[in-house]
């Protein structure tokens, strides 16, 4: 194989030369189309076993540079055949999240200017353009000016930052100064959630030092949502054990049925008793763009912060999440901390965005979202999001009327929630086992790709629909392969 003249010889210290890398841009450019208009050709889920990947590659490093194309070759080779299609119009698992190429192509100028949005300095463009999106973002969600926004990766990240500034509210606890670990003198503090709220917002309770203990979970009512009156009990009854109630966590979009926890209300107790309320809206949060479904978001405006992440039902690249808060200033009091090395002299005058989180550097992220809102317009993101909402009713139908399955929960958005359970078949257990091993073969048949849950401890199957790909045709097939699945195992 004949080497290319690139910068294999030892003298040479740059990068790859222009020409080069023009090329195998182009070459790349071309392979991102093809592998999108082949998108169906591809098993949605990966068919590789533990470890195979692995196995496939050299345990160590080349000495010596390689050519690109035999480093895009092993892209064919090696990578593919372990890649999960998220992008496949038939990929109805989890929550959903597709790639676009307004996103694609952001993504990739991003990474060229390499900017480090840390300071509004290291990069005016980056913090100004952060403002400029997330104040449009905010309007599309119909949200009032008193919410500013950040970007952070992801909805977990955007949650701890959220609890961090609840945990800050707390003004007279002190806890930037003086931590919460051997403190004697001070109540220990309890965060409230739904019993169907994301795992993420635990995850941020124990990050930041509440501890699994000050975490109670507040039963649902039969449509999956947060029983209000049960959250005002465990408040009132917390505070008479000694612990400081300090924050809930509403969810308008449960992971596994979407179900919307009543803010308003919520809200309401929350303002009573002066506690900070945050919403995950993480997936479902993008539908209030639509009109019809802008009551999602009722009592939002007495909810002090929200995340909601484009990364998942707004066709942006992973990962871009977005905290919207009302009370930006304890944000930044819980993480404002300037070395003397990053003071500029337009401290004052301008938004400098490490100020409001862990995190140092930023990546230029809303490039992407400004690319996306551009591109598709809000007309053209909401007529998409609508389009999955009408497939999601249709296949909610579908499941309602077809005597082998029974839908499991309401379907306010395109996430449906449902298991097979025929006639002749009662056992919970059997069906159980049932219903797992029908996720199973229509999973490995390659066509599609959806995951499970499990509601009052049955095994339930979810399919979400929410891909920028996904067609009416696509939603018909994963109906034809649940049926003639189902019928091949009761035989
Ligand atoms: C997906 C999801 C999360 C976690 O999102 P990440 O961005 O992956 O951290 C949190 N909450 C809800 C309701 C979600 O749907």
């Amino acid at each position: 194989m004949e080497k290319e003249k690139n910068n294999f010889s030892k003298d040479n210290f740059g990068d790859m030369p222009p020409e080069e890398f023009r090329k195998y841009g182009h070459q790349l450019i071309d392979w991102i189309a093809d592998y999108f208009k082949n998108i169906e050709s591809y098993p949605v889920l990966s068919k590789i076993n533990p470890g195979e990947i692995k196995s496939s590659l050299p345990q160590t490093p080349p000495i010596n540079g390689e050519p690109m194309n035999e480093i895009l070759k092993d892209i064919d080779r090696k990578i593919l055949p372990g890649i999960t299609h998220w992008n496949h119009p038939n990929f109805m698992a989890y929550f959903n999240s597709t790639s676009s190429g307004p996103g694609i192509l952001a993504e990739l100028l991003s990474t060229a200017f390499n900017a480090n949005g840390m300071l509004w300095k290291t990069s005016p463009s980056a913090s100004e353009l952060e403002e400029v999106v997330l104040n449009w973002f905010r309007q599309m969600l119909g949200l009032s000016e008193n919410f500013w926004g950040i970007i952070y990766d992801t909805a977990s990240v955007s949650s701890m930052h959220a609890i961090a500034a609840a945990r800050e509210q707390i003004s007279e606890y002190q806890i930037r100064q003086k931590g919460l670990a051997g403190r004697k003198e001070i109540k220990r503090l309890k965060i409230y959630t739904s019993e169907q709220a994301h795992s993420s917002i635990e995850k941020g309770a124990i990050t930041l030092g509440i501890g699994i203990e000050g975490i109670q979970k507040i039963p649902v009512d039969k449509e999956f949502r947060m029983i209000p009156s049960l959250l005002a009990k465990a408040i009132s009854e917390d505070k008479k054990n000694g612990w400081m109630p300090f924050c809930v966590a509403a969810t308008v979009g449960t992971t596994s049925t979407t179900s919307v926890d009543p803010v308003n209300e919520i809200a309401y107790i929350c303002k009573k008793e002066n506690l900070w309320l945050h919403v995950d809206a993480a997936h479902a949060g993008v539908a209030a763009m639509i009109p019809e479904m802008r009551y999602i978001l009722n009592g939002i405006e007495n909810a002090d912060s929200m995340v909601v992440n484009p990364h998942k039902w707004m066709f942006t690249p992973v990962d871009l999440s977005i905290l919207f808060t009302r009370k930006p200033k304890i944000l930044k009091q819980a993480f404002s901390l300037v070395p003397e090395y990053l003071k500029t002299s337009e401290d004052n005058a301008v938004t400098n965005y490490m100020d409001y989180g862990i995190q140092l550097g930023r990546r230029f992220r809303s490039l992407k979202l400004w690319f996306i809102i551009r591109y598709f317009g809000t007309e053209g993101l909401a007529n998409r999001i609508k389009e999955h909402l009408r497939l999601g009713k249709n296949f909610a139908e579908w499941i309602d009327h077809n005597n082998n399955f029974e839908r499991m929960a309401p379907v306010p958005f395109s996430t449906i929630c449902f298991r097979a359970h025929p006639k002749n078949i009662n056992d919970e257990i059997q069906l159980n086992e049932l219903n797992e091993q029908l996720m199973n073969e229509v999973n490995s048949t390659g066509k599609i790709f959806l995951t499970h849950t499990k509601l009052n401890g049955k095994f339930v199957l979810r399919l979400v629909i929410s891909g920028l790909r996904t067609e009416e045709k696509h939603v018909l097939l994963a109906q034809e392969i649940l049926q003639n699945k189902l019928l091949e195992i009761l035989s």
